[in-house]
């Protein structure tokens, strides 16, 4: 409420949230969380929490009248649809050269994403974090995070048959014939619940087109996992709803923290300051990017480094699919959680990692999806604009030809021993490339550039770097498994030097 004092403040209920909330209430802090999006739990008039991607309502988008849908085209034709405008689950971002996805709600990208753990690997994690101890990461914080996280390994005797991954073996088998290794991917989905929908047991969620807009059932996300633990102390309180817009120095100590509560079609209700000892910036990296870049130019933290707002990079995103020949059916059912990817990524002439994706459309299309992470060195940063009050991004759409070409030669490998095309009507007419958009979003707050090597923000005692903001823009595989055992390494210590 306006003008309480807390311990601890915690933005955001993301990966780096979740784990800053656990282990701050497990050492007896009472921790206060606050989150812009919904809290998940009522259902709507269907009965459903979530919306599947075949049918998106409301729920679906945050504060749009129109869906964005990462892959907005059918045959060269827009296939977004008109909304009620809401405070959905799911944010499309819309920068000049970028369009950023991101969860929005209690458990921030847990909940709208393909639940894909990947560890990194160890020479790449080396490479993008040297002053990070990688022995202790690999022994110590990347299987605590795994176990938190609630990560299962998919019974690769089930995924043989079964139908729902019909358009993972073709994908794989195909890459396999083309020269390419292809390994298992585990998830936070429950496989074991999975295989229940499989067998028409109980109510279909990844088999009912639900991912991209949450899902009702089977998966682990954050607030199953970290944050109900962290709610099990009794030291934690989530306020949905409100949105941070400034963060200072407060007179009596510590530091100001105002929001704006909202109502369901992003109105302002309410505006509220409380003080807090601690703040623990975990917004993600546009979010935690974007208010310490206004802070800084607005004079509320004058002196926050340059490097704020800086090294941000999109993983080296781009999606692209391709057309099966009619005998190579991919099946009308698709599991929305991907358990396959092609790793190409020790290739010094273009590392690729791509996870082969569902498109989950009820109907039999003959297409081969991916979602390709590369290593494309291009960052962009961050700007205040005096003039409309908002933050920028500079990256500009050119800016992602290098993941295009890496991308490229895999995949002209692969039709060419398949003798497939690419789809070229998915990202717009004529269109090849999905390279407009990310669901991986890193950097902006670089560890040991904007903070210490442990998200302290310099100048600032009591403020926190917590989340993916400090990954320099990339981490070669799909981030939120390094976000959180980074979150996980740092937050201990903070805990035991800081706090204790
Ligand atoms: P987030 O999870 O984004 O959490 C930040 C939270 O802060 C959000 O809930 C946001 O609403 C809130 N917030 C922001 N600003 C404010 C503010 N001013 N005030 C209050 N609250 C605020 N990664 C994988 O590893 N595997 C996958 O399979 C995968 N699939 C994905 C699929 C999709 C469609 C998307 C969009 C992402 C996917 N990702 C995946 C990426 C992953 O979800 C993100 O990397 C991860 O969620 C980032 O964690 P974070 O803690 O940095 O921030």
């Amino acid at each position: 409420a306006d003008g309480d004092h807390v311990a601890a403040l915690v933005i955001g209920s993301g990966y780096g949230g979740a784990v800053t909330a656990l282990r701050l209430t497990q050492a007896g802090i009472s921790t206060a969380m606050v989150e812009m999006g919904m809290a998940w739990t009522s259902p709507g008039t269907d009965g459903k929490i979530f919306c599947d991607v075949l049918n998106p309502d409301q729920r679906s988008y945050w504060l749009r009248t129109t869906t964005d849908q990462p892959v907005g085209y059918f045959l060269g034709v827009s296939a977004n649809k008109s909304i009620p405008k809401y405070t959905g689950v799911l944010d499309s971002e819309k920068f000049a050269g970028i369009r950023v996805y991101q969860g929005r709600g209690v458990g921030g990208g847990s909940l709208v994403n393909g639940g894909m753990a990947v560890v990194p690997r160890r020479d790449y994690f080396t490479e993008i974090l040297p002053a990070v101890d990688a022995a202790a990461m690999y022994a110590t914080y990347f299987p605590r995070a795994t176990a938190a996280l609630g990560v299962n390994a998919i019974d690769t005797a089930w995924f043989a048959t079964a139908d729902c991954y019909r358009y993972a073996r073709v994908s794989r088998d195909q890459a396999t014939a083309s020269g390419y290794a292809t390994r298992f991917l585990d998830n936070v989905y429950d496989f074991g619940y999975m295989k229940q929908e499989q067998a028409g047991t109980v109510t279909r969620s990844a088999l009912a087109s639900e991912v991209i807009y949450g899902n009702n059932h089977g998966k682990r996300s954050l607030d199953k996992t970290y944050l109900a633990a962290a709610a099990a102390t009794g030291r934690l309180s989530i306020t949905a709803q409100h949105v941070v817009t400034a963060v200072a120095p407060h007179s009596a100590g510590g530091y100001a923290v105002t929001m704006n509560q909202i109502d369901t079609v992003g109105a302002r209700v309410a505006t509220k300051t409380v003080r807090a000892d601690r703040v623990f910036f975990a917004a993600g990296s546009v979010g935690t990017s974007k208010l310490l870049v206004a802070m800084r130019a607005q004079g509320k933290l004058p002196n926050l480094p340059a490097a704020v707002g800086q090294g941000w990079g999109n993983n080296g995103n781009v999606m692209v699919a391709r057309a099966q020949h009619l005998w190579n059916t991919t099946g009308a059912l698709e599991s929305g959680m991907p358990a396959v990817g092609i790793d190409n990524w020790a290739d010094p002439a273009g590392p690729v990692f791509a996870e082969i994706a569902p498109f989950p459309a009820g109907t039999e299309l003959w297409i081969s999806l991916y979602l390709a992470i590369t290593k494309n060195p291009n960052r962009a940063r961050f700007a205040y604009n005096a003039a409309t009050g908002q933050v920028e991004l500079s990256w500009q759409t050119a800016q992602n030809q290098p993941a295009i070409d890496a991308a490229k030669r895999v995949f002209d490998t692969i039709n060419k021993a398949q003798a497939t095309v690419y789809r070229s009507d998915l990202f717009g007419a004529n269109k090849v490339w999905g390279d407009d958009f990310t669901y991986h979003p890193l950097g902006g707050c670089v560890l040991g550039q904007a903070t210490d090597d442990y998200g302290r923000l310099p100048g600032y005692p009591g403020l926190y770097v917590m989340d993916g903001s400090l990954i320099p823009g990339s981490t070669g595989v799909n981030p939120f498994v390094t976000i959180t055992a980074l979150a996980e390494r740092n937050i201990e210590k903070i805990i035991a030097v800081d706090v204790g």
